[in-house]
């Protein structure tokens, strides 16, 4: 993932974009098996660690959307791993993947699975 931008993915079309030259594609393809090939051993994985409970209070939060989660008792909201990234992103766009990975501590095998269900989009860096 190493000269790629993350961008928050406006429309389910968040497909990586292709530079159009046939070496950046190639790459891109074993790139693109290679992370097919890591997803699938994520399959037991729990991949968005879900907030359950606020933890100010400990009443059971409710998704607001967005992976955001709202304690309908006190209004903390609590974030599942997609909330953390989509927050760090808007706070720091075109950020790579290893500085979302160390900005968060979400490991980079589960931002590679965000971006495989097309939650956010990534770009080649110029
Ligand atoms: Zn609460």
């Amino acid at each position: 993932m190493k000269g790629y931008k993350m961008e928050i993915a406006q429309t389910k079309q968040g497909v990586p974009v292709s530079t159009g030259k046939a070496d950046a594609e190639a790459e891109k393809k074993r790139e693109n098996e290679n992370e097919k090939k890591l997803l699938e051993s994520l399959v037991a994985d729990d991949l968005e660690n879900k907030p359950n409970r606020c933890r100010i209070c400990g009443a059971k939060l409710s998704y607001d959307g967005l992976g955001e989660y709202i304690c309908p008792d006190c209004g903390h909201k609590e974030y599942d791993d997609y909330g953390i990234v989509r927050n760090f992103l808007e706070e720091h766009p075109g950020a790579t993947a290893i500085q979302v990975e160390k900005g968060t501590g979400i490991s980079r095998n589960k931002i590679t699975r965000m971006i495989a269900d097309d939650k956010f989009s990534v770009k080649i860096k110029n």
